[in-house]
């Protein structure tokens, strides 16, 4: 059968399904509320607290403070817990710059440490090794939905020292031995961008157990005011990165859909994982062990060009986008991002290097559509896999 690149009939021609999903009649309602009742700054209304108290009682943590996005969650929960110029922070090279930068913005030096194989996850034994005096604390990233090896993290954590700060941007409903993401450090910081498995277009949210880092956090994000303080009383410097009204009304009914669109995305995954089997050279990253909630933000596929006729993962996927099937490059690794150098030095991640070339990302929305569409994904790589060995 002819590639779709090369002139042939594409495997799909239908299109995928939206995300963000279709907006609710809660969502409208609440929107609505908030637009006509005027109180749009979370300082005015109720409905930002409401959802920073829901989605912290959601994945079972005591606090919860609501603000602009996912690197300035990051930002504050690292200044939160003190850290600031002449420290360091030891996060994964395979992850969003993100994760990198907001170590950068409280002054600190990011120490990026290289990943494991099988789990891309940060390598607990990286971090044991670039630990040192001015290391404050570690951040995990539960890549694609698995949670990071809590475990094995928490133990080096604690070996040095340092504290442990989750970036569970892409983790809403996780769980790592049934305790959720949110839980398995001092903090943990999600986002609420467009891309996100809950979505206000832009959005993050701090969640702690730890009261002086929440109240720490509250005041960073809101000008360095305190709770019981003046609205100009300012005892620390802080900075105005409130949510608005707007976003929590549209994120509060998503607390209700987030389970059962998990469950829709590991069937998905199983499936998959199941049919890709006949495709050998394209395989489903599994969770590791101990992950008893994969919530499947993303779907990791290992691609092994040696069965693909050695033909570069670029090839694939601009096969697979002809035949309807897009897929994505996914991330560079941070040791090779130029502009982070001079905040880091070299750093040499040859995991997180190799998985540039052969690892690629199935967006979530993929893993939203029906059978009849996640058969077109494996029809799609079987196709382009004949082609390219054919030559
Ligand atoms: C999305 C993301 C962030 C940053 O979140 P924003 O809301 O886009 O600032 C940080 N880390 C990871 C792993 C992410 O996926």
């Amino acid at each position: 059968m002819t590639l779709a690149l090369d002139g042939g009939t594409p495997v799909r021609t239908e299109g995928w399904p939206a995300w963000p999903p279709p907006a609710t009649a809660e969502q409208r309602r609440l929107l609505l509320e908030v637009l006509d009742d005027g109180r749009w700054g979370a300082t005015a209304g109720t409905k930002v607290d409401a959802f920073a108290d829901a989605f912290a009682a959601s994945v079972g943590a005591r606090h919860g403070v609501c603000v602009v996005n996912g690197t300035v969650a990051l930002f504050l929960a690292l200044r939160a817990l003190g850290v600031g110029r002449g420290d360091e922070v030891i996060v994964p090279a395979y992850t969003f710059v993100g994760s990198a930068t907001a170590v950068v913005l409280t002054g600190a030096r990011p120490v990026i440490a290289d990943v494991t194989p099988d789990t891309l996850h940060l390598d607990p034994a990286a971090v044991d090794r670039l630990a040192g005096p001015r290391t404050r604390a570690v951040m995990p990233v539960h890549l694609a939905g698995a949670p990071a090896d809590a475990d094995a993290l928490g133990e080096v954590a604690r070996a040095h020292g340092l504290a442990v700060v989750e970036d569970a941007a892409q983790a809403h409903g996780a769980a790592w031995r049934d305790r959720p993401a949110g839980t398995l450090g001092t903090a943990a910081c999600f986002s609420f961008q467009s891309s996100k498995a809950m979505t206000a277009g832009e959005g993050g949210i701090v969640v702690t157990d730890d009261r002086a880092v929440y109240e720490r956090t509250w005041s960073l994000h809101n000008v360095g005011r305190r709770r019981e303080g003046g609205w100009y009383e300012h005892p620390e410097v802080g900075w105005n990165l409130r949510m608005t009204e707007f976003q929590a009304a549209v994120l509060l009914p998503q607390l209700g859909t987030l389970d059962g669109q998990i469950t829709v995305r590991e069937r998905a995954a199983a499936f998959l994982a199941a049919e890709l089997a006949a495709v050998e050279g394209l395989d489903l990253l599994p969770g590791q062990e101990g992950t008893t909630r994969h919530s499947r933000h993303l779907g990791l596929l290992r691609y092994d060009a040696g069965a693909f006729g050695g033909r570069p993962k670029a090839d694939l996927i601009a096969a697979m986008a002809a035949e309807g099937v897009p897929i994505d490059a996914g991330y560079r690794s941070l040791s090779r991002e130029r502009a982070l150098r001079p905040h880091t030095g070299a750093a040499s991640c040859p995991v997180a290097e190799a998985a540039e070339d052969s690892v690629v990302w199935l967006r979530q929305n993929l893993l939203m559509a029906d059978d009849g569409a996640l058969a077109d994904i494996v029809t799609a790589a079987a196709k382009v896999r004949r082609a390219f060995r054919a030559g």
